[in-house]
């Protein structure tokens, strides 16, 4: 099993680099072979040039920092992302790495949805929250709900491409340490059972109406 971790965080000593620190020990132990990109570390370029977003972009003139992170795509059967949340999504390199990454004609087009160009692999999300606890999403909470917070990046993003989504993990970081602590182990176990990780239910494109791209009553999953 090859996985690929993408990981944001400015500060080496984080909360969130001692998740990634034990998701890849754990991982590890199992046997996968893992792959982390560590964004800040690497330094990445999160900022979109014209010759990046082309379409079709020129595959033969990508830069070397595009095909590095393309070819750990193409390696990867897992991709897991540990990030904070920051405004309720992800840090801008993320974005940006999403913006310069998964270009068309690589992680997606002509085919989309469950037709996309990484179709087979499967991907998580790994997320902090601020504060000490989840109650503020849900459904007429202050914060609205999680699954719409990240609609954006699962469906319009990970699933976009064609890849299967993973229940994200995810946990507040304002907890107490011992808590913190606790969901270190967490992850770990999620790591050490990844394969049963359900999937999100995504309809397939078939699943919608031609045209007016209205669901159909009888929508299956994908
Ligand atoms: C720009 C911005 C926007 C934000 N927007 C949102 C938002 O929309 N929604 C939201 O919920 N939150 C938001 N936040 C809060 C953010 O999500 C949290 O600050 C973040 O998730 C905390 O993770 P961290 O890795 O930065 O934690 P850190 O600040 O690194 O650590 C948190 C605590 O964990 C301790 N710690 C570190 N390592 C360990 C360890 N191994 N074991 C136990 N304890 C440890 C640290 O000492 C610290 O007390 C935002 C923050 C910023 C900066």
């Amino acid at each position: 099993m090859n996985v690929l971790v993408i990981y944001a965080h400015p500060n080496p000593n984080s909360y969130n680099s001692s998740l990634k620190d034990a998701a890849v020990e754990a991982l590890i132990k199992k046997g996968a072979k893992v792959t982390v990109s560590d964004l800040y570390a690497m330094n990445f370029n999160p900022v979109a040039q014209l010759s990046d977003v082309r379409v079709p972009q020129d595959l033969s003139t990508v830069p070397k920092d595009l095909q590095l992170e393309r070819e750990k795509v193409e390696w990867a059967d897992y991709i897991i992302f540990q990030f904070p949340m920051w405004w309720t999504s992800a840090p801008a390199i993320i974005k940006g790495w999403f913006d310069r990454v998964f270009a068309a004609g690589f992680a997606y087009g002509p085919g989309v949805y469950n037709h996309g160009n990484l179709k087979g692999k499967k991907t998580m999300l790994s997320i902090t929250t601020g504060g000490k606890h989840l109650e503020n999403y849900g459904v007429n909470r202050l914060k609205g709900e999680m699954d719409e917070r990240l609609f954006n990046i699962h469906h319009e993003i990970l699933y976009f491409t064609g890849m299967t989504v993973l229940e994200p993990f995810i946990v507040p970081s304002g907890v107490s340490e011992e808590k913190r602590k606790e969901f270190i182990e967490l992850i770990k176990e999620r790591m050490t059972h990844l394969e049963r990780v359900p999937m999100i239910p995504f309809p397939a494109l078939e699943d919608y109406e031609n045209g007016n791209l209205t669901k159909k009553e009888e929508a299956t999953v994908s």
